[in-house]
């Protein structure tokens, strides 16, 4: 990766993809935080604010700097430009015991020798907390994790979704005001991934004052556990949002596929947007969208149908009408999934709820969607008219 200027982040709505909330000091806020390795930017220009008690997810694929930016927050990472604050103190040159910040990552790291309470204390007492406050911070932690009445076991005596526990138990027994996550479900089967996230969001409730640092390259976890999902690619801040505004509203197409499944279609914005949404031109058809930014006539752009938003119409119908032929049907248990064949060699997915389809293999199809739910982004999609499924867990519908 070429090294790169950094670049400073803005409003959701302006040009730059950014935090809408940066230098708010207070819980974690980065600023303009840049880090890199041999010359080469691995984290540029990032700014982010991380509210009291707020879950921020940095989603995005393996090496897109998440990890980075939790580890300058631990302090184990300088950058070399920026600040990095902490309740609006200044941490960018503090060692990582001067922070006060708990840490979980992916694989629990408990000292296999030491009893599940002796794991727990360990950080107190290398916090120096008085030894008579000791039992009580530790029972507090273990009864907050629910590894009460594990406390005498051993580690190799645990599950691999105790253990985590028990790491949380450790990161939350000093009592940080931030709390960082690494990819802290990824050692875990899906069973026990689906437990802890249930776990993870009753801390959140429980814990209302702190502030959490998510990394994940999962959609799920972040979608589930977040308030705001910052988007990471190629060591920059993409987007940021509510899991809501990213999925409904996605500012480009690396967003779009990668916050949820979505059809992405190349279309020619017509004219500009009215009342009625935006005219674009699919190939031949004609069709209306919404964009979330202004967008001229003339200009090519991506339309993002989400699969359960397309439904099966009638060809009588006034607008928004996509004609093709059904190439598969997949039951998937709640939903059919529709593999539909466009002119022009491009395919759409519509994901159906419902026992039944009308329609099998081979068979034509006209499929339709509300203008509200047609985003027009203003770059040309990657791959002509393909489905964008998610790396893992897939929340396409
Ligand atoms: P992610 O967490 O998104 O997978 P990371 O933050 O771990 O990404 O890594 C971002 C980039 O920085 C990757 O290209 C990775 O190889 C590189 N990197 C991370 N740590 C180091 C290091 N200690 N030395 C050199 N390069 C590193």
């Amino acid at each position: 990766m070429a090294a790169r200027t950094p670049s400073r982040t803005a409003d959701r709505s302006a040009a730059p993809p950014s935090d809408p909330r940066p230098h708010r000091r207070s819980g974690i806020d980065f600023q303009d935080v840049t880090v890199a390795y041999h010359g080469t930017v691995v984290l540029d220009g990032f700014t982010l604010s991380v509210g009291p008690g707020e879950v921020v997810a940095l989603l995005g694929p393996s090496g897109s700097g998440k990890t980075t930016a939790l580890r300058t927050v631990a302090g184990f990472t300088a950058p070399v430009g920026g600040r990095v604050y902490l309740g609006g103190r200044d941490v960018t040159g503090l060692p990582p015991y001067e922070r006060g910040i708990g840490m979980v990552v992916q694989h629990y790291a408990l000292f296999p020798h030491m009893r599940v309470d002796q794991n727990v204390a360990f950080g107190l007492k290398a916090r120096k907390v008085a030894r008579r406050e000791i039992p009580g911070r530790v029972s507090e932690a273990l009864e907050l994790t629910g590894m009460a009445s594990y406390a005498a076991r051993y580690p190799r005596e645990l599950s691999g979704g105790q253990q985590q526990r028990v790491a949380i138990a450790r990161a939350l027994a000093i009592r940080p005001d931030v709390l960082l996550l690494d990819e802290p479900l990824s050692a875990l089967d899906a069973r026990l991934r689906s437990d802890m996230l249930t776990e993870l969001a009753r801390l959140h409730r429980e814990l209302p004052d702190v502030s959490m640092l998510y990394v994940t390259h999962d959609q799920i976890e972040a979608l589930t556990l977040a308030d705001r999902i910052a988007v990471m690619k190629d060591a920059r801040l993409v987007d940021c949002g509510t899991p809501q505004q990213l999925y409904r509203r996605p500012r480009d197409t690396f967003t779009a596929s990668f916050v949820g499944g979505a059809n992405l279609l190349p279309v020619i914005v017509e004219a500009g947007g009215g009342p009625q949404g935006t005219p674009v031109r699919l190939d031949g058809t004609p069709l209306r969208a919404t964009a979330t930014i202004p967008l001229p006539a003339g200009r090519a752009a991506t339309l993002c149908l989400r699969p359960h938003l397309l439904r099966i119409v009638r060809a009588s119908d006034a607008a928004n009408l996509l004609h093709g032929v059904v190439a598969d049907v997949q039951w998937r248990g709640a939903t059919h999934r529709l593999l539909v064949d466009l002119p022009a060699g491009r395919r759409v997915v519509a994901d159906l709820a419902g026992p039944q389809v009308p329609v099998g293999p081979g068979e034509s199809v006209v499929l339709g969607f509300d203008v509200e739910d047609a985003i027009l982004l203003g770059t040309p999609p990657d791959g002509a008219g393909r489905l964008s499924t998610p790396a893992r867990g897939g929340a396409d519908g």
